[in-house]
């Protein structure tokens, strides 16, 4: 039997890491989690519940709420991906929108989600041979992971990527909004009090602005051989 590891991704808002962790995770059959989807799930739900009032969070209806959000995924064999799933509802869409991406690094600061949050993905990863992303899978989630990545890339090609992701699904986009999101979830995420986005010690620096799908995808095949083979 191969020797299973775990794998954190983390880095800055569309830089691609779910694309890469996804795939990588496909070629060597791990299962992917997104823990970013777990945070837009529970934004998603805080918006249906009127837990917000344009972006003013009452944070104490939040927390009063806890207990009735579920997340789950399931792999879908028609997208490749596993669909994110709120209280057994299918989200995968909504959880997109730019109305929760504005919104979602608000909920993400709070301690008792990150707490709930957390435990769950580290429930997710206890058997290993898991491909996680997000912003504090190398530092809080799996400070043990034996491999871990930090993906950046400027913020204008992140905001065109998402642009293009968006325009794709015929969904709603602005490029300056895009911009403009992406810019300010960078800055509450490495602000924040609770597990700020931060490069841990041990995680490889991977700045993919110029880089293809495949010639990242190549790269972290490698980074993951050279990891089992020791
Ligand atoms: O990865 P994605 O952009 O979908 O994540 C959405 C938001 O969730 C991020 O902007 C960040 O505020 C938050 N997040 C987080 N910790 C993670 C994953 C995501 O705080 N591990």
């Amino acid at each position: 039997m191969m020797k299973k590891i775990t794998i954190a991704i983390d880095g800055f808002s569309s830089c691609g890491k779910s694309t890469m962790a996804k795939d990588l995770a496909k070629k060597i059959g791990y299962v992917y989690v997104d823990s970013g989807a777990m945070y837009r799930a529970v934004t998603l739900y805080a918006m249906e519940n009127r837990c917000f009032n344009d972006h003013q969070l009452d944070v104490e209806k939040l927390r009063g709420m806890m207990d009735n959000i579920r997340i789950s995924f399931l792999f879908n064999p028609e997208t490749g991906k596993p669909d994110t799933y709120l209280n057994n509802r299918k989200v995968e869409t909504e959880i997109r929108s730019m109305e929760v991406s504005s919104r979602v690094s608000i909920v993400a600061a709070l301690d008792f989600v990150r707490a709930e949050m957390v435990a769950q993905q580290q429930a997710f990863g206890k058997e290993k041979g898991v491909v996680m992303d997000g912003r504090d899978i190398g530092t809080t989630v799996f400070p043990d992971a034996e491999l871990k990545i930090f993906l950046t890339a400027s913020p204008e090609i992140r905001a065109q990527r998402r642009y293009e992701e968006l325009k794709a699904k015929r969904q709603e986009a602005n490029f300056d909004d895009i911009l403009a999101n992406v810019k300010e979830r960078d800055y509450i995420d490495q602000h924040r009090e609770v597990s700020p986005l931060i490069q841990a010690d041990d995680a490889i620096l991977l700045d993919n602005s110029h880089l293809t799908i495949e010639q990242q995808n190549e790269w972290l095949m490698e980074q993951y051989q050279l990891r089992i083979e020791n």
